[in-house]
């Protein structure tokens, strides 16, 4: 049976409130709009504790000047109906002064992690994000916190940062939820005309295309290039990054240069038949509309790094 949650909006309301449930607690970061990925990642909360606590906050500190910090959907009602819908237990929705009662003089940089890919388009995105979690996490102190896969390259940083700074949480990844069509949930793709919609759908596709190709054997590149030859053919697309990562250490391998990953990302994942497990990743615009996507992808065949194939043999 499920009830509506408790919404708290202070700091000390949730305090408060979480003063008064007792047992292992879960967390969930949201910045709203919520759709069924969010409400995937409060339902696979539930398995994962006794309480679980939603957090709606569209964070300042991630956004850069000119992005769509001002035109981005606050639906906070609408949030609520759908989050009794799969048991959330605690709601908090602060304001910024609740999350910021000074301006923020400290950062955190998570290091060369968060300076590729999407950190390279958004210089300073990952040390807001990387503000924002630690702060929630503090003040939550919940025993696991769950994030989408969808956001491939946060999940990495936050796992980085929680693991270098010794914050103790358990991070919990959610595979991403898409639509019919393919297109991975996401607040954003309200902003997409029936047309852009549509052509949105090349992205699933293009990442389909190379999961295809690495399973057939193809080395990194070639993904790469197989990939960004569908979004080429559909036309209209303002590509930003094809890349291809290691899918536990995020280590890149093909599409973008290299980088040394950080002390605490989660070790490669190896798969049966002893290939490394990669994750294709991909961002562009689809008119002003930027989206990204990810998938899994096998790597058969794939150069084996230093160290790995005793570390695959542990792993077995
Ligand atoms: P956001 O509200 O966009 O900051 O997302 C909040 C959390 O939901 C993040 O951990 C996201 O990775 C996750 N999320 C967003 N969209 C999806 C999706 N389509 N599938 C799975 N998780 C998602």
């Amino acid at each position: 049976m499920t009830h509506r949650p408790v919404l708290t909006h202070t700091r000390a309301e949730l305090a408060d409130a979480l003063s008064r449930l007792p047992g292992t607690k879960a967390l969930v970061m949201t910045m709203g709009a919520l759709h069924s990925g969010h409400l995937q990642l409060v339902r696979e909360a539930r398995e994962l504790a006794d309480h679980v606590i939603v957090t709606i906050f569209v964070n300042p500190t991630q956004f850069a000047p000119g992005e769509d910090y001002d035109a981005y959907p606050r639906t906070l009602d609408a949030d609520m109906d759908a989050l009794e819908t799969v048991g959330a237990d605690l709601v908090w929705a602060p304001a910024p002064q609740d999350v910021y009662p000074t301006p923020a003089t400290v950062s955190i940089d998570p290091g060369p992690i968060a300076r590729v890919l999407e950190g390279k388009t958004r210089p300073t995105h990952f040390a807001g994000v990387a503000l924002v979690c630690t702060k929630v996490v503090n003040l939550v102190r919940p025993d696991v916190a769950l994030y989408g896969q969808k956001d491939a390259q946060q999940l990495a940083v936050l796992r980085t940062v929680f693991s270098q700074l010794d914050i103790p949480v358990r991070v919990h990844p959610v595979p991403i939820v898409r639509a019919e069509d393919g297109v991975a949930l996401s607040s954003r793709n309200q902003y997409l005309s029936d047309e852009e919609r549509i052509r949105a759908r090349a992205l699933n596709r293009a990442l389909r295309r190379g999961a295809e190709v690495a399973e057939a054997g193809a080395q990194g590149a070639d993904i790469v290039s197989e990939c960004r030859s569908v979004i080429e053919a559909e036309g209209g697309i303002d590509l930003d990054y094809i890349a291809l990562v290691d899918a536990g250490t995020f280590e890149i391998l093909a599409g973008t240069e290299s980088v040394p990953v950080g002390e605490g990302a989660a070790a490669p994942t190896i798969l049966s038949d002893g290939s490394r497990e990669g994750r294709l990743l991909i961002a562009a615009k689809v008119g002003t509309t930027r989206l990204i996507d990810n998938m899994e992808v096998p790597l058969r065949g794939a150069s084996t790094p230093a160290g790995l194939a005793e570390r695959a043999g542990d792993l077995a």
